[in-house]
């Protein structure tokens, strides 16, 4: 067994809450690989300091998982994280080039913060270690780790999509950065569809050679190894935590508050690629369509800010705060309004009691690379009286989900039809659905998929 270095953009802090907690499940199943395989996990601090030293924050837990972490400068944030990592690649990867901002000192900054990590983080590498680095962050630092003479197995696994080649040709420099990403032994993807985007770049726009069976990229006398690695949550961890007092309360809480009404409930990080005006569109021409339905159904969003620096981010909070406030303004009694809209982040545990509570999850982003919040759902419900999942036919879980509703979520007709469908779904075909979906949100959990990743890493030859 190999020792393990981790990379990733934030080094996780178990039991974070909101979009920090966004980490929980895969933060645990990384520290359970660190903890059976040694290692350490390396990141950035959070942290900024008024002027970068290099100098390593290092620090082992108590159940012997070692983080080591550094101070960025607030212009390698500005430029590398607000700049080109969320306003440049991760809005062009969610197929949004609408959304994408094309300035060359972000570039630059994400070229040197990816230099600086490669150089504070070499000497800690050993010569067998295996190094797993994680997202587009890091997408050029297994380029700037060979400069620096590691010839260690080197693996990257990209969290988000991978858009089509003609999204990818509008992002300048797109052939160095693929180049570079070359320079891994093995990539990973969410799934088929994004796996199969990076081949054909790969194939039309590179001129490597790919074999699709043994998932290989073959380029200027180098192999890469390309597959498919969906990620799931950590399921017996999150099955433990509905056995809490805080999920039950959680769960009474809601189901008092919303009597004899069907809770719907979405859950998102506020972001644009979450489809989240869209899903209001949806369920204001559900109601116009049903408008005897309107005292029935109680529809439940939270969504915890993030990246508030960034304008985009900015404009779609002030989009929803309009859109449901309409929604409601138009459809509210004294005693009741449709539409609850909830701007923070909650505990896995009580997530897991307003999931169910809940008899319809509606998970709508109009691109995402998997979407864990579809699992959660169906991980919660209650097998004897299942909920019903609505899923975006462009979530990276619809491959695995065939069983979920599945809508196209710019439409606010097909929205709309399916919430229907959810609300007078027989019990029957509730619980067939459930249980064929509770097998993969079971089986393909995040511990299988890091054995998976580590195992294929480890097995390469050197
Ligand atoms: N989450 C949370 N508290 C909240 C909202 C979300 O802990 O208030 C967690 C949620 O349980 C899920 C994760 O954040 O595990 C969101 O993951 P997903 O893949 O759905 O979306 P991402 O935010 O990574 O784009």
């Amino acid at each position: 067994m190999s020792r393990l270095v981790v990379i990733s953009n934030r080094v996780a802090v178990p039991k974070a809450r909101g979009a920090a907690g966004a980490q929980g499940g895969l933060a645990g199943a990384l520290n359970a690989a660190l903890r059976k395989n040694g290692g350490i996990w390396f990141g950035w601090s959070g942290q900024e300091t008024d002027s970068f030293t290099g100098a390593i924050d290092r620090q082992t837990s108590d159940d012997g998982v070692t983080t080591a972490t550094i101070d960025l400068e607030h212009r390698d944030i500005e430029e590398y994280y607000n700049g080109y990592a969320n306003s440049t690649l991760w809005p062009l990867f969610h197929y949004r080039t609408d959304l994408t901002e094309h300035e060359r000192q972000f570039g630059k900054g994400y070229e040197r913060v990816n230099e600086l990590f490669a150089s504070a983080v070499r000497p800690l590498i050993e010569p067998d270690d295996v190094v797993w680095v994680h997202d587009y962050h890091f997408m050029p630092l297994g380029d700037r780790l060979r400069e620096k003479g590691v010839t260690n197995r080197l693996g990257f696994f990209l969290h988000i999509p991978w858009p089509p080649t003609n999204l990818l040709l509008s992002l300048p420099y797109h052939e160095r950065l693929v180049r570079t990403l070359l320079q891994y032994d093995l990539i990973g993807f969410q799934n088929d569809t994004w796996l199969a985007s990076f081949l054909h770049y790969c194939e039309n726009e590179l001129g490597a050679s790919i074999d699709r069976e043994k998932g290989s990229v073959e380029l200027d006398g180098r192999t890469t190894i390309a597959r498919a690695y969906p990620i799931g949550i950590d399921y017996d961890h999150f099955m433990a935590k509905g056995e809490t007092g805080d999920a039950r309360q959680a769960q009474q809480r809601l189901m008092s508050s919303v009597r004899h009404r069907t809770a719907m409930i979405g859950v998102d990080r506020l972001d644009y690629s979450k489809g989240l005006p869209e899903r209001l569109d949806g369920i204001a021409r559900f109601f116009d369509r049903h408008p005897e339905r309107t005292k029935d159904l109680v529809f439940i969003q939270i969504a915890p800010p993030s990246r508030e620096d960034i304008e985009s981010y900015q404009n779609i909070r002030e989009t929803l705060e309009a859109k449901a406030g309409q929604i409601n303004g138009a459809r509210s009694d004294v005693d009741r309004t449709p539409v609850r809209y909830v701007n923070k982040g909650y505990s896995q545990e009580e997530l897991f009691g307003f999931y169910r509570a809940c008899k319809i999850g509606l998970v709508t982003p109009l691109r995402d690379g998997m979407n864990l919040v579809a699992k959660e759902y169906v991980a919660a419900q209650d097998p004897d009286d299942p909920g019903v999942l609505i899923l975006s036919r462009f979530a990276g879980a619809a491959q695995q989900m065939q069983d979920a509703l599945l809508v196209n979520p710019h439409s606010p007709d097909d929205i709309a039809h399916h919430i229907r469908l959810a609300l007078d779904m027989p019990l029957d075909e509730r619980k067939a659905r459930h249980e064929k979906l509770i097998v993969t949100v079971r089986e393909d959990n995040v511990l299988r998929w890091t054995d998976n990743i580590i195992g294929d890493l480890e097995g390469l030859a050197r």
